[in-house]
């Protein structure tokens, strides 16, 4: 295992290109799981000979967490529940050294254990991506419990295991009015999942995906070494493990930048029927400076009830405006906003200009 130099593009181009991989590659059909030394395809498998007494050995290995051998079938399962892959065993870690042990133990098996090792944070994955056909699932929630470290300061960052919750990170740097600066819609995923993939929210548009905003990463690599990796350390391994889709080593530890907490935040959500206003408008808020901290927008197919659940721009009893988002089943455009202020803001966020 190990990554192409990536001199030729730069750190934005890669992001970018990772970002496309990362949408084409949700289209594919098809899975490969973190090898021993190689990747490795595993959808055609037969009964594995090797796989057995490779497993037998995994328990001699003195670990402080455990494999699991049985039972296993909710490691079998994802958010798509297209593919079940059973893994032959799930590791529960419960420190790196269990993980760097286990992939070592792997790859000095060499190819002939035929044991493929896949990462599994909160298997919000729609293909199979944290499966591992006959192979090891490693559980990296059972790194969780370990301690959160802030850092206030002029570049305020929060180490956090790769296996902990975003919504904990939330909670945790809350304390200090602190916040990580982007974020995915659903915070129940975890660090190594979303930061392995690209973690594209509404504030994507000024900050970068999650995996801009990354000063340093703790990996274990195919080979069973812990490598601490950066911009400026072992800048292949970093860039590579990071939107790498779990194939370039596994995430035990992340520094992520912070920023200030905000306060308060004023939220819009704006209905569209044409999208051609609904993205021109879109264009131009992105790239019009401090107009709001957060721009998502998205298409949704509209449904009976939709106008009184949500709290939209305009009133559902406007019987003018309602009329042109009443009919069912028409595909809508939203457009939604939010602006960050502070208590002793609230008149003014309410003036700001934006259009
Ligand atoms: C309801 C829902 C909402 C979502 N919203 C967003 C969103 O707003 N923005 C966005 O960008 N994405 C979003 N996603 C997609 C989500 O970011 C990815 O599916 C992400 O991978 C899920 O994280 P996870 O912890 O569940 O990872 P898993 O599904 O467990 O793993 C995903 C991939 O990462 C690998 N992996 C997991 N942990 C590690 C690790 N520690 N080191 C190395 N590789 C690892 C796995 O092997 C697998 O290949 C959403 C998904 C769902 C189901």
């Amino acid at each position: 295992m190990g990554s192409q130099p990536l001199s030729f593009l730069n750190k934005n181009n890669i992001i970018h290109l990772k970002i496309f991989i990362v949408l084409f590659l949700g289209f594919i059909p098809d899975k490969t799981n973190l090898c021993s030394n190689v990747l490795s395809a595993t959808l055609t498998v037969p009964p594995r000979l090797n796989t057995r007494s490779s497993l037998s050995s995994l328990e001699t290995l003195g670990l402080d967490g455990y494999f699991s051998f049985d039972n296993n079938h909710h490691a079998a399962k994802d958010f798509g529940n297209i593919y079940h892959f059973l893994p032959a065993a799930v590791l529960h870690p419960k420190s790196v050294t269990d993980i760097s042990t286990t992939i070592r133990h792997v790859f000095e098996m060499g190819s002939a254990s035929e044991l493929t090792v896949a990462a599994r944070g909160h298997a919000h994955s729609l293909q199979g991506q944290a499966q591992a056909h006959q192979g090891i699932v490693i559980n990296m929630e059972s790194l969780q419990g370990q301690e959160m470290r802030i850092h206030a300061g002029e570049m305020p960052y929060v180490e956090v295991s790769g296996g902990e919750l975003w919504i904990n990170i939330l909670h945790e740097t809350l304390k200090h009015g602190l916040a990580p600066k982007s974020w995915t819609d659903y915070l129940h995923l975890t660090v190594g999942g979303t930061l392995s993939n690209a973690g594209i929210s509404g504030q994507a548009f000024w900050h970068g995906p999650q995996i801009n905003n990354v000063y340093q990463l703790e990996v274990v690599t195919g080979k069973g070494e812990v490598v601490t990796c950066s911009d400026k350390q072992d800048a292949d391994l970093f860039y590579a493990v990071l939107g790498g889709l779990g194939q370039f080593g596994i995430i035990t530890q992340a520094r992520i930048s912070l920023g200030p907490a905000p306060k308060m935040v004023k939220w819009i959500r704006v209905l569209y029927s044409k999208f051609s206003v609904f993205s021109h408008d879109q264009e131009h808020l992105i790239s019009t400076e401090n107009s709001f901290d957060y721009i998502e927008g998205f298409v949704i197919i509209n449904k009976t009830g939709l106008l009184n659940n949500w709290r939209s721009s305009f009133s559902p009893k406007d019987p003018l405006q309602a009329n042109e988002f009443s009919s069912d089943g028409r595909t809508l455009y939203c457009l939604e906003m939010v602006k960050y202020f502070n208590p002793d803001e609230t008149k003014t966020a309410n003036q700001v200009r934006l259009v």
